[in-house]
């Protein structure tokens, strides 16, 4: 059934439609990707509030108000999709779900002020799960100084879906964007990589072995590390208070939710620049290490197409590598290139790869 309530004179697009039998043609999401779908339907958007100073296609949106900038994220976290409650207990679920937010905001070189949190739910959640969701909602708004300021509670037909939106400020003139980045500038990464992904590897394994052995509880004790990095993933806050300590503003900054080859290919498209990656500056922790070999999974892969590291990938002049070289927890990975150079990985072994962004596929 097709009911069409558009007016086709305000919307010639629809009249063609009319003659066009609609919905003929049906392209799967597939075809396009993530990213490329997110483009398709963005497209026809013109920015025309002044107030408008970024709009779709960085990691937060930013909004011209008084002195600061409005900075806003959005992300929208679905069972079964991203997150498996068999393995996944709801408090660590409320808290990542906050920091992925943050972490957008921090990605602007910005600070997150509140946070808005929507949940569908269906009959199977009771209010002490809820309750349990929520305290994590509350550890992470405790442990980043933010506010909770409002929502929406719906029902759902099956699981869960949370959407948290977080609103940040920023000077307009400590804005870092993904598209700063300027040949030779140095690439930096924060923290380490691989191994929320490893983490995630090794909770799915527990489950099947659970799933076919119930009764068995998983010993983790050796792999804490990776299992926290999954489960209670933090935004890199001290970064940014850092970064305002030392007087240092990255020229372009991305926060690593898809692996570092996907935010590299992202700084390099929106900064038309090129980038050469060293596979030794990469940093990777030493449990994320022997676990990648015990699941004869590649470190560095892990680490380039993992993600949920929530770390920080930024790019910085080279006059100020002095800011950084003796801090802790910073990585210098590599250097931008010309955009005519490509996206290369030098191995160890000194070979030289293209590398590729390989974001995701939900659909
Ligand atoms: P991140 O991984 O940093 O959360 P995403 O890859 O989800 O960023 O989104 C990239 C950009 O596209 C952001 O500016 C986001 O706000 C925007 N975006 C994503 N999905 C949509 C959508 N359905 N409609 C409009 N904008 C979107
Ligand atoms: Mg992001």
């Amino acid at each position: 059934m097709i009911v069409e309530v558009f007016d086709t004179r305000q919307d010639p697009s629809r009249l063609k439609n009319k003659f066009q039998a609609p919905f003929m043609q049906r392209t799967d999401v597939n075809t396009l990707g993530e990213f490329g779908l997110i483009e398709h339907l963005t497209r026809d958007f013109p920015l025309r509030q002044p107030s408008t100073i970024k709009g779709v296609g960085d990691d937060a949106a930013i909004i011209e108000n008084g002195a600061l900038c409005t900075v806003v994220s959005t992300d929208l976290l679905v069972e079964e999709i991203h997150f498996d409650l068999a393995y996944v207990p709801l408090k660590h679920l409320g808290y990542k779900a906050v920091v992925v937010n943050l972490s957008d905001i921090y990605a602007m070189n910005a600070l997150p002020k509140q946070i808005t949190v929507s949940i569908a739910i269906s009959n199977r959640f009771s209010v002490e799960a809820l309750d349990e969701l929520y305290a994590g909602i509350r550890a992470a708004c405790d442990a980043y100084g933010v506010d909770l300021v409002g929502g929406d509670t719906t029902s759902s037909p099956k699981g869960l879906t949370i959407s948290i939106t977080a609103i940040g400020q920023c000077p307009k003139d400590q804005i870092v964007y993904r598209n700063g980045a300027q040949v030779g500038d140095l690439i930096c990464i924060t923290g380490d990589l691989g191994g929320a992904y490893l983490g995630l590897q090794l909770l799915e394994r527990e489950k099947r072995i659970f799933q076919e052995t119930p009764g068995v509880q998983p010993d983790l004790e050796n792999q804490k590390y990776v299992v926290n990095r999954q489960l209670k993933p933090e935004a890199r806050r001290d970064m940014i208070e850092t970064f305002r300590q030392i007087g240092l503003k990255p020229t372009a900054m991305i926060d690593v939710s898809d692996g570092l080859a996907s935010e590299m290919f992202h700084i390099c498209k929106q900064s038309k620049v090129g980038a050469l990656i060293e596979e030794s500056g990469i940093p990777i922790h030493p449990e994320a290490q022997l676990l990648a070999l015990q699941f004869k999974l590649d470190p560095v892969t892990c680490a380039l197409n993992g993600g949920e590291d929530y770390e920080l990938l930024f790019t910085i002049r080279p006059e100020d590598v002095d800011k950084i070289k003796f801090l802790p927890d910073i990585y210098i990975a590599g250097e931008i290139l010309e955009a005519s150079e490509g996206i290369k990985l030098n191995t160890k072994g000194g070979n030289l790869h293209d590398l590729k962004a390989q974001g995701w596929v939900h659909f």
